[in-house]
């Protein structure tokens, strides 16, 4: 697979959140959040850890009490027993500046700050408690994402720009306004904080809205508007198939713009289903774009008339399984395997030809035809399997392959 990019990224400033480069040219880079209860230290500590194992580079929890506060450095610390360095950002709301003021610990143990600037208070006490925070953070030499988000933005900043833009003789629609002002919060925010003595290269920031197209346009006009660090979210996805297509129909969009230093996608888990897989999609996304590589891509037919038994899904599902599987391992043993590419299709239609695109290509065979499968190496059919044992046989050519290959004394 071709992963180059024609993506040129938009020069941002870099912004290093623990030992992670947020912008600047920095690669896009993945983050998550927590579902559990900060306050319980084992269930966060195994989720964090999972969500890293899976590839999240910076991961978000909630702080919202001072038992959450109190639990984050032993978080830190149980993290880093387990040799997960991955840096924690703390997401305050309401009553951060109490949080950040009682337990400084806190602070300490984070690589990064989330300040939504629609709840850090409300009239007189708002800039009071805005720069409480941003002084922690000023303090601590953390980082500060100023995230603003269209379900809690500053009712007093939209009403505001809601009166002036009804005193204009040409107004502007009322969802121009709402754009408006979510990047003026943002901006404003962005200012105070410099003002504050937070250096420009240690704020990041962030506009989300739940509507692709909304999306769009607010990270288009923030982009050309400043040269912070942005992090890149539609908030509330939603479910499945749903959450995954509107996160990517923005991201792909704005990335592809070079718009986007560091990106979540905010999934709503299935019931059962792993908080991972969150992680799993934005890497996807940014593999597909051709911005990174994170773990080998099957490619595989969709299937047809020609697949009437299950043999071939099952064949495709098995070796992207146990690829991801394989990654914790390989990614030091074998540098380079993320970019494989790996071809499993179901009949010799297309088969031969997208397997000598691969790096590792099978054609398994269709229905009526001959009951064999060749096997291409690097574009070169090098043997065909028959009989019952076709997927183990097929795995271990591909692991042969990735030894051969990405092997560190090849
Ligand atoms: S490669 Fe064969 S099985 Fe797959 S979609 Fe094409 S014709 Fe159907």
């Amino acid at each position: 697979m071709n992963t180059s990019s024609p993506v040129v990224r938009r020069p941002t400033r870099r912004v290093m959140v623990g030992t992670v480069a947020v912008g600047g040219g920095a690669p896009v880079v993945v983050q998550s959040m927590t579902n559990t209860d900060t306050a319980d230290v084992a269930g966060t500590v195994e989720q964090v850890f999972a969500l890293w194992r899976a590839g999240s580079e910076l991961v978000r929890l909630t702080v919202n009490t001072e038992e959450a506060a109190r639990a984050v450095p032993v978080i830190r610390e149980k993290l880093d027993a387990l040799g997960c360095p991955v840096p924690l950002i703390g997401d305050f709301h309401f009553n951060g500046h109490r949080l950040v003021k009682a337990v400084p610990d806190c602070v300490a143990a984070l690589g990064k700050l989330r300040i939504n600037p629609g709840n850090v208070g409300r009239g007189a006490k708002k800039d009071e408690q805005f720069a409480t925070l941003i002084e922690a953070a000023v303090q601590h030499g953390k980082a500060v994402r100023i995230g603003v988000n269209w379900g809690s933005l500053d009712q007093e900043l939209l009403a505001r720009m809601m009166d002036e833009n009804g005193r204009q003789p040409q107004p502007l629609e009322p969802d121009q306004v709402m754009r408006h002002a979510l990047i003026t919060s943002a901006l404003d925010s962005a200012r105070r904080a410099e003002e504050l003595g937070l250096a420009a290269e240690r704020i990041i920031l962030s506009c989300k809205l739940s509507g692709v197209q909304d999306l769009i346009k607010v990270y288009r006009d923030l982009a050309a508007r400043s040269d912070y660090a942005l992090h890149l979210g539609l908030t509330e996805a939603g479910m499945g198939s749903k959450g995954i297509v509107a996160s990517t129909a923005a991201l792909a969009i704005l990335l592809q713009e070079g718009i986007g230093d560091t990106i979540r996608v905010s999934l709503t888990p299935q019931p059962g289903e792993s908080r991972t897989t969150e992680v799993q999609v934005a890497q996807e996304i940014l593999q597909c774009l051709g911005l990174r590589a994170f773990t080998p891509l099957v490619t595989a037919c969709p299937g047809c008339g020609r697949t009437t038994s299950t043999v071939f899904q099952e064949l495709a599902q098995r070796i992207q399984d146990w690829l991801r599987a394989q990654m914790p391992v390989w990614r030091d043993q074998y540098p380079g395997v993320e970019s494989m590419n790996v071809a499993v299709m179901g009949c010799v239609v297309n088969g031969p030809g997208e397997s000598k695109h691969a790096n590792v290509g099978i054609s398994l065979p269709g229905s009526n035809e001959t009951p064999v499968a060749p096997v291409y190496v690097d574009g070169e059919k090098t043997v065909t399997l028959k009989g019952e044992r076709i997927a183990e046989e097929f795995q271990a050519i591909v692991d042969d392959y990735v030894q051969r290959t990405y092997g560190r004394s090849r």
